[in-house]
């Protein structure tokens, strides 16, 4: 027998659309990704990017204070200890993840912690094959694959990750050890001028490390950077290391030239790479409409269409603009009702 709709993926768009989709009796299977050293590597472990984070202050109806008893109730004491130990202020990311998780399963939603390789969308019902070469069919299919950001794949970078090296200015830019501290952002494009133009509200000063001589930004955020007296356009430069000690984190950047001058050092608390971001949609090949920039194809304004009929999108996986745990989930929720109210014209 067919499922009536099968998940891929396990960020807050998956497990907000198994949430929605097991509380009206679809029984989702959620395919949430495999554990595995090139998931590991690639940032893509299951249950998503926030599991790679540390506080999460931006998701409503998590204020700071101390979770402990929640988590409690929650989640098994199995689950509780593999977590990262935190200040106790709020809720964690991976925190967040297992609760978003938990909150499927007890509704019924069926996990397999396996990854999709391959699609079959031009029959029905559709076809997934997983990583350990099982086959599942079913009638409706959300993806929820998301994105990950990109980094250059500097050890020093890895090592100071969450210390102070970040990809998400929005997410991060507020914490403490961001404030009136002078920061870095690597990158060139419209997103980190509008990453550097957002942390000017937290930072003393924001270094803006580009590779050339000019932005490639648009020509308005281009002017925009430039008039900020609060950002500092280091041209013709790139990230060489990260610098920092166990106790600080980062301290500072050091900077190669492109053009033949001496490294450069400069003292920051935080360096935020805005070098882009990969959607996880290898594995669709070119099955499902992309963008230009490779992300799934929303077909249809205000609902979580794709090109294929029965196929639904939800999260960063088709956004490369909000890219916010709450957007995420909140379209994860659009993409169960849309799934559900398709299955039930098609009588199925
Ligand atoms: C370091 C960091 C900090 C962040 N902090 C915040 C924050 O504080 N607040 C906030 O709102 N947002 C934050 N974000 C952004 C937020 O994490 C994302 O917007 C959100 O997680 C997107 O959710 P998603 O469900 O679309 O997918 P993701 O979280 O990207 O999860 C998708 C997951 O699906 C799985 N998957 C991928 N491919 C397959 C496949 N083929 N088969 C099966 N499974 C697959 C993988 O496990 C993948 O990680 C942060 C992001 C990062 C990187």
């Amino acid at each position: 027998m067919p499922e009536k709709v099968i998940i891929i993926g396990s960020g807050p768009a998956a497990w907000a659309a198994a949430i929605y989709s097991a509380r009206a009796a679809l029984k989702p299977l959620v395919l949430e990704g495999a554990i595995s050293e090139e998931n590991r590597l690639a940032g893509t472990l299951p249950l998503g990017q926030l599991a790679l984070t540390t506080e999460v202050e931006n998701y409503p109806g998590f204020p700071c204070g101390d979770l402990t008893a929640y988590l409690a109730s929650s989640l098994d004491e199995k689950k509780r200890q593999f977590m990262a130990p935190h200040n106790k202020e709020g809720v964690s990311g991976p925190e967040l993840m297992e609760l978003m998780r938990q909150q499927a399963v007890n509704f019924g939603t069926r996990v397999i912690t396996e990854g999709v390789v391959d699609v079959d969308f031009s029959a029905k019902p559709f076809r997934l094959t997983a990583t350990d070469g099982n086959t599942y069919e079913s009638h409706a299919v959300i993806v929820a694959t998301g994105a990950r950001a990109n980094y250059l794949g500097l050890p020093s970078e890895e090592q100071y990750k969450n210390r102070g090296v970040s990809a998400c200015a929005v997410c991060d830019g507020a914490l403490p050890r961001f404030r009136n501290k002078p920061l870095a952002v690597i990158g060139g494009g419209d997103s980190a001028v509008e990453e550097a133009d957002y942390l000017t509200k937290f930072a003393s000063v924001v270094y803006l490390v580009h590779r050339r001589h000019e932005l490639r930004a648009s020509k308005i955020m281009s002017q925009r950077a430039e008039a900020n007296p609060k950002i500092e356009i280091l041209w013709n430069r790139g990230l060489a290391e990260v610098l920092g000690s166990d106790k600080d984190g980062v301290t500072g950047v050091r900077l190669a030239s492109t053009v033949g001058e001496p490294d450069l050092q400069k003292d920051v608390t935080g360096v935020f790479l805005a070098i882009g971001h990969t959607p996880n949609t290898a594995f669709l090949k070119g099955k499902l409409a992309l963008t230009e920039k490779k992300y799934l194809k929303w077909t249809t304004p205000s609902r979580t269409y794709t090109s294929i009929e029965g196929v639904f999108a939800a999260g960063d996986v088709a956004d490369d603009y909000y890219r916010q745990a709450v957007t995420a989930a909140g379209s994860g929720c659009m993409a169960a009702l849309d799934a559900e109210r398709w299955l039930a014209a098609k009588g199925l």
